[in-house]
């Protein structure tokens, strides 16, 4: 088992072998903490909001001894043989056993000696069917491909003041890239282009993130063997042109490389195709309108949520009191709860706010592999399948480049609702700053001239 990542809520351990593993994650939470409500989040609001075919649920449940849990969490490249064995049994028994909580939890939950891991849908990989013919009847096996991480940040205008009379026109995202850079200009990448559905903004958006990458944190790409190759403080320009030209150029294993097409092929092109399949695959799929739709929940903005915070722990008589009444994700009107109107029109709000907050923070992985096309099969566009792990199909370059991918949204999990204050603080903080040469909305208009432009 390798390592793969610590965030601040997880750490992940992918599975090499054997082949039903393979394609598997563990994400082990660092802390413990209160999954329970995260999972019903995520459940019963996110995935109806954004579609089943991006988030997924885990695979499994595995119930693990304590030691081996903090080996897990506190281990950062490679854990003993041992553990990995039986780790590798514990995650089999729960595959097979269809996802229950599993591996050696016979002597109860919560009891301290034990505690829970999931195994997890590797978004690293897909499920590519061989096209010889043999081998293309069984099972699909989950191959590592390459990945790219896009955290593209809230599509929709600030909801309430100060920003929108402060600064209007402008993205919260924008603004507060520009207060953390001390007044230079702003970064090019702008989340209302990304989600504009108008094809010149999210191609000008995706090149902003790919030529920005090293300098922000909205934009990693990882190659087939898990490494990070680019993005978020890594990586130059020649290292991110040299993985896409192996990857994107070379669509079989062990081809000779077309010299000529590889020299031809600048730092530029090889950028501008990475950014052709993407915004390919963002047009084809339901995704990003799904998601600046749950931006759009928040409706009044941070300094009413911190207000109708504070409001709900007077009327609930404490802090713990609403983290418990808020984080009860499993009911879905807030007519079924007891409380004063007044109460109930809070918790409604604050859980608009929390989900709107939750995804404009989410990451988009985005698993990436080019076809062969010279294959009997054609290779017809179509976008992932809703069930099972199938990969969706763009073709770009008049049908030249064929590229089979699978999107997935993650970081899904539920903010905390005390957090509202200090997003309530940063925005009077970004208000009170001068504001930009141009807004948002004028430099988004400004694309579209160009393009009247070039069509007249
Ligand atoms: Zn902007």
């Amino acid at each position: 088992m390798d390592f793969v990542a610590a965030g601040a809520a997880h750490a992940v351990w992918r599975f090499r072998s054997p082949p039903p593993l393979m394609g598997c994650v563990l994400r082990v939470s660092r802390h413990g903490g209160d999954d329970a409500s995260a999972s019903t989040f995520v459940a019963n609001v996110l995935t109806p909001l954004l579609g089943c075919q991006f988030v997924r649920p885990p695979l499994a449940t595995l119930r693990l001894p304590a030691q081996v849990l903090n080996e897990l969490r506190e281990a950062s490249a490679s854990i003993s043989p041992e553990t990995a064995a039986s780790l590798t049994t514990a995650a089999m028994a729960a595959l097979e056993s269809g996802g229950g909580v599993n591996g050696g939890g016979e002597n109860g939950g919560g009891d301290g000696d034990s505690g829970l891991a999931t195994l997890d849908v590797d978004h690293a990989t897909l499920r590519l069917s061989s096209s010889d013919g043999a081998a293309a009847a069984a099972e699909p096996v989950a191959t590592p491909v390459l990945c790219v991480e896009l955290k593209p940040k809230a599509g929709v205008l600030p909801a309430g003041p100060p920003l929108v009379t402060a600064h209007p026109g402008c993205s919260r995202y924008c603004l507060h890239v520009r207060s953390k850079r001390h007044q230079q200009l702003p970064a090019d990448y702008c989340p209302l282009d990304f989600f504009s559905a108008e094809p010149l903004r999210l191609r000008r958006a995706l090149s902003a993130l790919l030529r920005l990458g090293p300098a922000l944190n909205n934009l990693r790409l990882f190659s087939r063997d898990g490494s990070q190759v680019y993005g978020a403080g890594h990586g130059t320009h020649a290292a991110l042109s040299r993985e896409l030209r192996r990857e994107l150029l070379q669509p079989t294993e062990g081809a000779a490389v077309d010299v000529e097409e590889e020299a031809a092929m600048g730092e530029a092109d090889a950028e501008a195709l990475l950014v052709e399949v993407l915004a390919a695959i963002f047009e084809q799929e339901p995704l990003l309108p799904r998601l600046s739709a749950a931006h759009a929940l928040d409706q009044k903005g941070a300094a009413s949520a911190a207000a109708a915070c504070a409001r709900a722990q007077e009327l609930l008589g404490s802090e713990a009191a609403l983290a418990a009444r808020i984080a009860d994700w499993g009911s879905s009107s807030s007519d079924a709860m007891p409380g004063s109107p007044e109460l109930n029109g809070c918790i409604e709000e604050l859980r608009r706010w929390l989900i709107a907050l939750t995804a404009s923070d989410v990451s988009l992985l985005i698993a990436l592999r080019r076809l062969d096309v010279d294959g009997d099969v054609p290779q017809l566009p179509q976008p992932q399948p809703a069930s099972g792990l199938a990969p969706g199909v763009v073709r770009v370059r008049g049908g030249e480049v064929v590229v089979a991918y699978r999107v997935a949204v993650v970081d899904v999990q539920p903010k905390a609702v005390s957090k509202a204050r200090a997003h309530a603080d940063l925005d009077e903080r970004i208000a009170a700053m001068p504001p930009l040469r141009s807004s948002c909305l004028e430099r988004g208009r400004e694309v579209g001239e160009v393009r009247g432009a070039a069509h007249d």
